[in-house]
Formats: C-alpha cells, sequence, structure tokens
C-alpha cells in the first residue's frame, strides 16, 4: 500500500475527505472492498462515511468497528493528527495539536493523542530476545528512596533493553506495581523470549527467575550506579527527557502506560526510513482496533504487568 513519504505527499494524498476515505478502504479490504451481502467489488461513496454496494445496494460505515467510528470529526483532522505525532522526531502535545488542528478545547487533543497511543501497540509483537539489559526507574527520580516500594504519586517502570555488538535493539517499558519477584518475574516472561539472556544488577527480586541465561552485574565501587547497566540507563534517561521536553511532563498516574507505549514505538522505530511507515502502521492499527471508548481512557487503571 502507498504511503506518504514528505510532507508534501501527504497533503495530496489527503487534501479532501473522498481521498481519506478511499485510503481507508483501502486498509479496511486490502484485496479490494468486498460487499458482505453478494460478494461484488464494485461500489460508491456516500456521505457520511458510508459504502454502498454497486449491484445489492446494501451499505455500511466504513468508519465502523474503527476508531474512528464514534468521531464526528472529518477524517483528514485525524490524519493530520496521526501525521503529526508520527512526522515529528519528538512527537507531540495535546497543546499543540489544539492549536495545529484549531480544536476548540483542549480535551478533544489529549483524548485523540491517548487513542491514538494506544494504537502503538502492536497485538502480534514479538518478544525481545538475545542480550536484555533489565532495570527500574521511578519516573519522577531515579531509584531514590527505597527500592521495591513505589514513591507517593510516581511510577516504577521497568525497562528492558536488547543489547547488541554494537548499540541497541527493541525495547519494552511497562509500569510494575512494585519491585518484587513476582512483578519483575511477569514483566520478564510477558516481554522477554524464554532462553535469553538477562542482565541486571544484584537486586535480590531477580536472583531465581527460570527460563532464562542470568548474568548479574556487580557494584563497582570505583563507578556509579549509572555504569552497572549504561543501556537501560540511557533509555530511562531519553525518556525522562521526553517527557519533559514534548509534554512538559504533564502526565498523569494512570495514563503513563499510553505515553511509554508511544516512546517504545518511537525508539524502536528510530532508524525507519519513513516516517510514512510509522504512518501507516498507526492507521493500520485505527483500523483494526475497536473503538475506543472516552471513558476508557478517564477510567482504566493501567498499573500492571501485561502488555
Ligand atoms: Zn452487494
Amino acid at each position: 500500500m502507498e504511503y506518504p513519504l514528505t510532507q508534501m505527499e501527504f497533503e495530496q494524498m489527503f487534501s479532501n475527505e473522498q481521498l481519506c476515505m478511499e485510503y481507508l478502504i483501502g486498509l479496511r479490504w486490502r484485496e479490494g472492498y468486498v460487499c458482505m451481502e453478494c460478494g461484488n467489488h464494485q461500489y460508491w461513496l456516500l456521505s457520511r462515511r458510508r459504502i454502498s454496494c454497486r449491484k445489492c445496494k446494501s451499505q455500511m460505515s466504513i468508519t465502523q468497528g474503527t476508531i474512528f467510528e464514534q468521531s464526528n470529526k472529518p477524517l483528514s483532522l485525524w490524519y493530520r493528527t496521526i501525521w503529526l505525532m508520527v512526522s515529528q522526531k519528538s512527537g507531540v502535545s495535546a497543546v499543540s495539536v489544539q492549536n495545529i488542528m484549531g480544536f476548540g478545547s483542549y480535551q478533544t487533543a489529549w483524548t485523540w493523542l491517548h487513542k491514538l497511543r494506544k494504537l502503538t501497540v502492536s497485538p502480534d509483537r514479538e518478544r525481545l530476545k538475545g542480550k536484555v539489559e533489565i532495570d527500574e526507574t521511578l519516573l519522577g527520580g531515579y531509584k531514590e528512596g527505597k527500592r521495591g516500594r513505589g514513591a507517593e504519586g510516581k511510577n516504577l517502570i521497568a525497562i528492558a533493553v536488547e543489547i547488541f555488538e554494537k548499540g541497541t535493539g527493541r525495547v519494552r517499558l511497562n509500569i510494575i506495581p512494585n519491585a518484587k519477584r513476582s512483578s519483575l518475574k511477569r514483566f520478564i516472561e510477558n516481554n522477554i523470549e524464554a532462553g535469553s539472556e538477562i542482565i541486571t544488577d544484584g537486586w535480590k527480586s531477580y536472583l531465581g527467575i527460570e527460563g532464562y541465561t542470568h548474568t548479574v552485574v556487580e557494584k563497582e565501587s570505583s563507578h556509579g550506579e549509572e555504569n552497572l547497566l549504561p543501556n537501560a540507563h540511557r533509555v530511562a534517561s531519553l525518556l525522562k527527557r521526553w517527557l519533559l521536553g514534548t509534554h512538559q511532563n504533564y502526565i498523569t498516574g494512570n495514563k503513563t502506560q499510553n505515553y511509554l507505549d508511544e516512546f517504545v514505538f518511537r525508539y524502536n522505530r528510530r532508524k525507519s526510513a519513513s516516517r510514512g511507515l510509522l504512518f501507516q502502521r498507526v492507521m493500520e492499527q485505527a483500523v483494526n482496533h475497536k473503538p475506543i471508548k472516552y471513558s476508557e481512557i478517564i477510567n482504566k487503571n493501567q498499573i500492571s504487568g501485561k502488555n
């Protein structure tokens, strides 16, 4: 499927609502539209995002069952917001989206971005493998206070990062309730392929997790903690810089996982040559993901070791 490579191409591809609908149809029916009633391939586009079979005249909404279903806003606005989110190196804040899209309310922009963040996790993504460094960090401070207990109002984040001969591979970030063995074990099993080599510091909760080769790096008196697990530490720093830079740290407790998911999406595709491909990934998820209710964004408690 074709995707835009540049801002210019994006503008041309999605210059009106009809083009946006055609693109959505292409994503929904990869082999071309097929009428559910009669199997015919020819269609008419009607108003209000409806499609009609040319033969039997049966109709359906092309956004039904997608994350666009409940939105009255034009698809072109959604596409532009997705494009903004993926084409900017550091993403985009709700305030920027509100200003650029001309939304009357901040809440609309904020809600859209949270919905889109939920699309950054592919349901069939593969677990990390090979050598994987694991550590935890508190958002709001690096390992201050007693380990294993989250500080008040802070999120404890588990970090896993693949280590290559040169540089790093993919990462995973999850909020965990505490740094006990059960929490870390669940994070590791959910995110790292069995048989991989996990590299951690000497924290007791990591000991005795089965199914992995375990390398413990010990603290050396001459080095600070930062040198112990440099890759995980670097990811933690990048995450915090990103939250501070793009979002002014304006994140609230149970939404944090959404931000982590967006960060992981960006990090794992940092070498991708084309932002357009990222646009297409999010669009594919948008079409395949069931509608997300506002109440799901507001209430969902996402603090768990699950993905
Ligand atoms: Zn038909």
